[in-house]
Parts: C-alpha cells; sequence; structure tokens
C-alpha cells in the first residue's frame, strides 16, 4: 500500500504552501506569509476555533458553503484557500460589531491600548460602531489579586487563559462559566485567585489579547508600546527562561516572555514575571556590611575585602579548608560565579561551593 506523504501542498490566495500534514490552514498561511486575523488562535494552544474571525473560504466550493474556520481545519492537498474574500471579510466585521456591543471601548485609558488585537482588527476592518444595542455584562474591576488585574467587561471570551493555565501551566486554576451571553471565566466557586491553586505565574496574562487580564504591578506605569524591549535571562535559577524587559529609561515597567524562546517558550514563574522589584529597591545594599558587636555595619570594599580574607585565613589555620563553604548567585554573571569556584577550589582549596542556580 501506498505511504501517505508527511506533507500536503495548497494555495493560500494563489500562494503555493507545502506544510507537514495535520497543519491547520491558518499555520500554512502563516508560512505563506499570508496573515488570516484571529483573537483565540495561538501558536501553543489546542486550536478551539471559538472566536470566528479566522474564516476563509475555499474556492470552488459554491456559494452556499459554511465559512471554515482557518484556525482547526487541517490543511489538505489541493486546496485553494481563499482568506479575504468579500464573505469571509463581511463575517469578520459582524462578529468584531458583535464584539464592540458588549465592550467597553475604553481605549483612551486602557492598559492594553496600543497592544490589543481586538483594537487593531477594529480599525483594520473599520468597525467603529456595533448595530447591536441592548444588554451588557457587567463586571466589577477584580483587583483583588497582588499581580494580576482582572477586568471581565473587555474579555472577548477566546478562552486563551484558561487553556494557558490548563495546557502550558497545568494548574488547571481558572475555566468558563456559564453559557452564550452570560458565559464568563472564572475559577472554581467563583472564588477569587489568591484563594485559589493559582501560582500567579501569568501566562493567563500574557496570553489575553485585549485589556481583559492586565499586570498589576505596571498598571498606569507605561504602555507597551511606549517602553523599550530588552531581551535577557531572567536571573533567578539555572532553567534560564528567556525574559523581555520592557523600561522606560529609569525602571522596569514590566517583565513579558519570547513565545519563540527554545528555553521556555513564553512561559514564566511568579518570580522571573513579577519578581523584578529588587532590582529598583532603596532597600538594596549599595555597601558591604561588617558584623561589629553583634550589628551590621557599613564598610569600604577595602575593610570587607581585609576582613573576609582574614576570617578566611583563620578557620582554614584552626579547622582545616573543608571548614569553609563558598556560595554564589544566579544573579552574578557566569565569570563572576567561575571566578568564585576557581578561588575556592584553587586558593582556598576546597570544593565546597554551590550556587542557587542549581535548584
Ligand atoms: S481591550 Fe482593547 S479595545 Fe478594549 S478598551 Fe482596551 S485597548 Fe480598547
Ligand atoms: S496566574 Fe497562572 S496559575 Fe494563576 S490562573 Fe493564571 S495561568 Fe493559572
Ligand atoms: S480574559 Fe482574556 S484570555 Fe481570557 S477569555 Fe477573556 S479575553 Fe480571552
Amino acid at each position: 500500500m501506498a505511504r501517505k506523504s508527511d506533507t500536503v501542498s495548497l494555495f493560500i490566495n494563489d500562494v503555493p504552501v507545502k506544510i507537514h500534514r495535520g497543519a491547520s490552514i491558518m499555520e500554512a498561511a502563516h508560512k505563506a506569509k499570508v496573515d488570516i486575523p484571529h483573537l483565540c488562535n495561538h501558536r501553543h494552544l489546542t486550536p478551539t476555533g471559538a472566536c470566528r474571525l479566522c474564516v476563509v473560504e475555499l474556492e470552488g466550493e459554491g456559494p452556499g458553503r459554511p465559512l471554515i474556520a482557518a484556525c482547526a481545519r487541517p490543511a489538505e492537498s489541493g486546496m485553494r484557500v481563499l482568506t479575504h474574500t468579500d464573505r469571509a471579510v463581511a463575517a469578520r466585521r459582524l462578529v468584531l460589531e458583535l464584539l464592540l456591543s458588549d465592550h467597553p471601548g475604553d481605549c483612551l485609558t486602557c492598559e492594553q491600548s496600543g497592544h490589543c488585537k481586538l483594537q487593531d482588527l477594529a480599525y483594520e476592518y473599520q468597525v467603529a460602531d456595533s448595530r447591536f444595542r441592548g444588554r451588557r455584562n457587567r463586571y466589577p474591576i477584580d483587583t483583588a489579586n497582588p499581580f494580576i488585574v482582572r477586568d471581565f467587561e473587555k474579555c472577548v471570551k477566546c478562552y486563551r487563559c484558561a487553556q494557558a493555565c490548563q495546557e502550558l501551566q497545568f494548574c488547571e486554576v481558572i475555566d468558563y462559566m456559564g453559557r452564550g451571553f452570560d458565559t464568563m471565566v472564572t475559577s472554581a466557586l467563583n472564588r477569587p485567585l489568591p484563594e485559589t491553586e493559582c501560582v500567579q505565574c501569568g501566562r493567563c496574562v500574557s496570553v489575553c489579547p485585549v485589556g481583559a487580564l492586565t499586570e498589576k504591578p505596571s498598571r498606569y506605569r507605561g504602555r507597551s508600546k511606549d517602553l523599550k524591549k530588552t531581551v535577557t535571562t531572567c536571573p533567578y535559577c539555572g532553567v534560564g527562561c528567556a525574559i523581555v524587559l520592557e523600561t522606560d529609561g529609569q525602571h522596569i515597567v514590566r517583565v513579558t516572555s519570547r513565545e519563540d524562546s527554545p528555553v521556555n517558550k513564553g512561559d514564566l514563574c511568579v518570580k522571573g514575571r513579577f519578581g523584578y522589584g529588587f532590582v529598583n529597591s532603596p532597600d538594596r545594599l549599595i555597601t558591604p556590611l561588617i558584623r561589629k558587636d553583634g550589628e551590621l555595619v557599613p564598610a569600604s570594599w577595602n575593610e570587607a575585602i581585609a576582613a573576609v580574607a582574614a576570617g578566611l585565613k583563620r578557620t582554614k589555620q584552626e579547622y582545616g579548608a573543608d571548614a569553609i563553604g563558598f556560595l554564589s548567585s544566579s544573579k552574578c554573571t557566569n565569570e563572576e560565579n567561575y571566578l568564585m569556584q576557581k578561588f575556592a577550589r584553587a586558593g582556598v582549596g576546597t570544593n565546597n561551593i554551590d550556587n542557587c542556580a542549581r535548584l
């Protein structure tokens, strides 16, 4: 029996593309550099077809055929996909109108403005208002969590947050509750996040395409679009997650991550995402401290180095080199950590070394 090919070949708006079998039409379009709009689809989450913005047509299927969701339908050999037909565009505009009919639209003060997929799509499809007037969902803004602000009046029911919690973080803290218009994201028994198993990783925030979930510590301290982005590595442990520092020139305003990082694929723990306050903390040490008469008092570097040298010498003479241990930090550079172990082994003569990055 002939073996099925591992790839399929199709056309996206006349652009030929070959992609692995099982890939979606959305992935094929991405490969062909054709943008198909979406709110719910995310590269690391199972496609749900929830938002219906990615609807496309297949050439030759005739006017009576339903539009298909490009994120959920696998690409097939011979398909000729049309992404921006009049029907597809009209359907997207209708979806956007329906979303805006139940949306506060306070872009002027919204944290997400300039970085919001709904705002971008409303602009691209020129949907400024909605024909549909009627009931609106009203929810108080939830600020009970120290790290996450939840403003569910802005929720577009894309389900990304719940999927991220379940599929990426494996915490299963949040899910949908209710049906139809009353559907909302919630936790078990509708408890506030601090009273759940939530580990405050912020992954739900990072995938939210609108301003429904935002970081609390950076609230009103600068919009993402206005901040400088610096890609670096999280200083907390040895996993080495890629982080993006968003800074205003003086301070770190926000920490995000990169979905394409080979190490963490956009995931961060609570320390990596929210534990950056130490950088600008007024409590940081700015001089060495030496204990005198039981009190830690500020000292010069020369005094501190002399005190350490004397202490090491005395301990080694009295108890031997293995009575001494050295601890270093992943907040130091690799070179500094290397020097620390070199000094311990070659200088002092002990292998008692450790580093917090080992964990
Ligand atoms: S979520 Fe987006 S569209 Fe809604 S108010 Fe904020 S910026 Fe505007
Ligand atoms: S912060 Fe993390 S654990 Fe908590 S709800 Fe969001 S994804 Fe789930
Ligand atoms: S809170 Fe954000 S991520 Fe979650 S369903 Fe609503 S819009 Fe989507």
